[in-house]
C-alpha cells in the first residue's frame, strides 16, 4: 500500500481488505470508516467498502520495495479472520519469509487462530526474527485471553497493541512479550482513557524489562503527556530504538 502515519511502523501492506467486528476495540475501527467512504466508487480499491476480500495482486508488493521497511501487515484487515482461507494466510507468510529484508508486524484480534496456525501450518514462519506477531488488548474480557494465546504461540517476537485501552487491565503476565504499545482512542466518540491505566502498564513493563511505547492519549483528553506535571515514561522507546535492540 504505502507510507503511513502510524507512529510505530512506516509502511502498510494489505493483501487482504475488509474485516468484521469482533470485540469492543473494533467499535470505532478506523479501517472501516476509511473503507466505507469509498463504497460504490467505481475502480476504487475500496469500491466494496469494508467487505472482506483477498487481493492476490498485492502479494508480491514487498518484493518491489528494495530498501528495508517496517511493514504493518493488513492495517485494513485481520490476517487471521475466519474468512481468509489457510492457503492464503500461508501465501502471505511465505512472502514475509522470503522478502526478509523487511520487518513485518502482524497484529490480530483472532488470537486462537494465530496460535493454532503458528503451531502447525505456519511453523515455518513462526520464529523468524523479522516477523513480529502481535495481538490487540483493549480490555480484560477480550484482551487478556489474547495475551495468553500469544504467550503460548511459538513466536520469535511477540508484541501487544494495547489500543484503544478501555479499562484498567490489572496484573499482566508479560513473560515472553517483546514490546508493548499503548494508546487511547482517536476520532469522534473516543472513549475515556485514565492516566492510571497507562501508568500501571508502563510500570509493569518497566519491572519486566519490556520496551513500552506510549503512542497517544487519544481524543478523549485534550492534553499530551509532556503537559502533565511529573509525567515520566522511563521505558519508552520509539520503534526505531526497538528495531535497533533486535539487531
Ligand atoms: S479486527 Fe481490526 S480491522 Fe477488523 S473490525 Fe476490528 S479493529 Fe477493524
Amino acid at each position: 500500500m504505502g507510507t503511513t502515519k502510524i507512529e510505530w511502523t512506516d509502511h502498510t501492506w494489505n493483501p487482504i481488505r475488509g474485516c468484521t467486528k469482533i470485540s469492543p476495540g473494533c467499535q470505532h475501527c478506523y479501517a472501516e470508516t476509511f473503507a466505507e467512504r469509498f463504497r460504490g466508487v467505481p475502480g476504487h480499491p475500496y469500491e466494496r467498502g469494508f467487505d472482506l476480500r483477498l487481493v492476490p495482486g498485492k502479494l508480491a508488493e514487498p518484493w518491489r520495495w528494495s530498501t528495508p521497511k517496517m511493514v504493518f501487515v493488513n492495517s485494513m484487515s485481520d490476517l487471521f479472520h475466519r474468512d481468509v482461507p489457510d492457503d492464503y494466510v500461508e501465501k502471505v507468510c511465505r512472502v514475509m519469509v522470503q522478502a526478509n529484508w523487511h520487518t513485518y508486524q502482524v497484529l490480530t484480534k483472532r488470537s486462537e487462530r494465530l496460535l493454532e496456525l503458528l503451531r502447525t501450518r505456519l511453523a515455518f514462519a513462526s520464529a523468524m526474527p523479522h516477523i513480529w506477531w502481535g495481538v490487540s488488548v483493549e480490555d480484560q474480557r477480550y484482551g487478556l485471553p489474547r495475551l495468553e494465546h500469544l504467550r503460548q504461540a511459538p513466536a520469535g517476537l511477540r508484541m501487544l497493541s494495547v489500543e484503544p485501552l478501555l479499562e484498567d487491565l490489572g496484573p499482566l503476565n508479560l513473560d515472553g512479550i517483546g514490546w508493548v504499545i499503548v494508546g487511547g482512542e482517536s476520532g469522534r466518540g473516543a472513549r475515556p482513557l485514565a492516566r492510571d491505566w497507562v501508568a500501571s502498564i508502563r510500570d509493569q513493563c518497566r519491572d519486566a524489562s519490556v520496551p513500552f511505547f506510549f503512542k497517544q492519549w487519544g481524543d478523549w483528553l485534550p492534553w499530551e503527556p509532556e503537559h502533565v506535571p511529573g509525567w515520566k515514561s522511563p521505558v519508552s522507546y520509539t520503534h526505531l530504538d526497538v528495531y535497533k535492540r533486535q539487531e
